[in-house]
């Protein structure tokens, strides 16, 4: 059974306070995991800050780009010469299948890694020569330094990928990265530190610290003065929490945050195109993905096709097998998770609607009895105001509902305070680009869902985020825009 510590400013360390992580696939112990004190943190946040703007910065912070951008290189090589373990450990920690875990995730994280620092070469500076209102002759020119130290608070739905999001960026433009995963999937993050340890990513400039949120490691992360900026993902409850605690030093924040997102399938739309994509949107990890669809809006004559169709598909989901090599559901991150969304679909019926598939626990017989795993669960009938229909499940849920006319369709979508994403089905070309725009969400897939380049532009309306993140806008977030402006004396002056 594996002990994960922390690992600050280049020493792995204990804590007396330690807690379990159990696997979601059976219940099994996993690993005790050491929970970081306010003291480590703190440790990990001034020695970030020395490494990334202060009187150690010549080893990292003011490093020329090209040299991190190397050094960046050579790290994602090791995250590759690892990427079986850090496989294996989101495999255990989530219970996803291997293909999952290592298509979506795993050598992703390293091109991931990969394209933030090419994609910090072609930042560009601006420059101009002016003259001064008062006869004075100038230039200026633009630099991006380093922030400081950059809070990277991770939820657990696609751990390796979350950390390698936040922490790349963050590292590249010069930061220091404090890294804290969510504590229901510790241990790819452990992996990362390693692999950072054995690089030459100086100590300091990456720390991981384990812990929950309120009063212990995230709590006392964001609530650090020295943090200079906090870059979130996870629930939009939590999000305001630590926009609030970032108020206290006028820190900045980056937040992705939860969605109750709506796919519309117009009349026209290809119904296999619809089901094959509506399955992944509906379904994929689990439902654990903020962008995966809550609600799906049917045009009334193609209403009974789709829901027999997905309810045909649901039903016959492989649900928890590590080793199906194409589509599957694992379980749920944690009981408790399970509990939440199990919670959610028992107010179905009480609403007046009904499963037209799921909507209960599947049962094995076997170790998987002590798991997390639930039904994908496919809804009709409920209104439009019930919990099932407005609140975020996060799970392999979908309510289903019929409209008459476009307008009607985008109303539907746009009743919720989320705005992440959503889906469009429909062949009309002009119909896809007029009703796109009048959705509310910060990515709409027309289509299709979940192509996505890592590098687009990632944001969120309403109670869906704060920030545009992803690429550039990643890289601008984890740097501080200077302006060098200096006067040129004329010959005689
Ligand atoms: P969560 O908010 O419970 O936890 C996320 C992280 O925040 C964890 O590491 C947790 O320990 C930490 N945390 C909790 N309270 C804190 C506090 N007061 N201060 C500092 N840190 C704190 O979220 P979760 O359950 O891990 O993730 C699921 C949520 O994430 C869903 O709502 C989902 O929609 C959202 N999500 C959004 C996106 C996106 O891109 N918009 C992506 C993935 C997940």
């Amino acid at each position: 059974m594996k002990e994960l510590k922390n690992y600050i400013a280049g020493r792995w360390v204990g804590t007396e306070r330690r807690f379990e992580k159990r696997s979601p696939f059976d219940g099994t112990l996993l690993a005790t995991v050491h929970e970081a004190t306010k003291e480590m943190v703190d440790e990990a946040v001034a020695i970030g800050s020395e490494v990334s703007v202060g009187s150690r910065s010549g080893q990292w912070g003011a490093l020329p780009m090209k040299q991190r951008v190397a050094i960046i290189h050579d790290f994602a090589d090791r995250i590759l010469a690892r990427v079986d373990d850090l496989v294996e450990a989101d495999v255990a920690d989530t219970g996803r299948s291997y293909w999952q875990a290592s298509t979506f995730d795993g050598a992703r994280a390293a091109r991931l890694f990969r394209a933030y620092a090419d994609t910090a070469l072609t930042l560009e500076n601006r420059s101009m020569q002016f003259s001064g209102e008062l006869g004075f002759e100038g230039m200026w020119y633009t630099l991006r330094r380093p922030k400081g130290v950059i809070a990277c608070i991770c939820p657990w739905n696609v751990p390796l990928l979350m950390a390698s999001m936040k922490v790349a960026p963050a590292l590249i433009m010069g930061n220091a990265a404090i890294l804290k995963p969510s504590e229901e999937t510790p241990s790819s993050a452990t992996i990362l530190a390693e692999v950072i340890d054995a690089s030459d990513i100086p100590d300091g400039a990456f720390s991981l610290i384990h812990g929950f949120g309120h009063n212990s490691a995230g709590g006392y992360l964001s609530e650090n003065p020295n943090v200079d900026a906090i870059t979130f993902t996870g629930e939009s409850g939590t999000g305001t929490a630590i926009m609030k605690s970032a108020a206290n030093g006028l820190r900045e924040v980056s937040l992705e945050l939860g969605g109750k997102n709506a796919a519309l399938v117009f009349e026209d739309a290809v119904m296999d195109r619809v089901a094959e994509g509506m399955t992944r949107s509906a379904f994929f990890n689990c439902g654990q993905i903020c962008f995966c669809t809550e609600r799906a809006y049917v045009h009334r004559t193609r209403f009974d096709e789709f829901v027999d169709r997905m309810a045909d598909i649901a039903n016959a989901i492989v649900i928890g097998d590590k080793s199906h090599n194409g589509f599957s559901i694992g379980p749920l991150v944690s009981h408790s998770h399970r509990d939440k969304v199990k919670a959610l679909l028992d107010t179905v019926p009480e609403n007046g609607g009904s499963f037209v598939a799921g909507g209960g626990i599947p049962e094995f017989e076997d170790d998987r009895d002590n798991g997390a795993f639930i039904q994908p669960s496919i809804a009709v009938g409920s209104p439009e105001n019930a919990p099932f229909v407005k609140q975020e499940a996060f799970g392999p849920v979908l309510h289903v509902a019929p409209f008459d006319e476009e307008e009607e369709a985008i109303t539907l979508a746009n009743d919720t305070s989320y705005g992440l994403a959503t889906c469009i089905w429909t062949e009309n070309v002009n119909r896809a680009h007029r009703v796109a725009p009048r959705i509310r969400a910060g990515h709409a897939w027309i289509n299709s869902w979940q192509i996505r380049d890592l590098l687009s532009p990632l944001t969120g309306a309403g109670a869906s985020g704060v920030g545009e993140q992803g690429g550039r806008h990643s890289l601008e977030f984890s740097s501080l825009p200077q302006t060098v402006t200096m006067r040129v004396f004329g010959e005689h002056q």
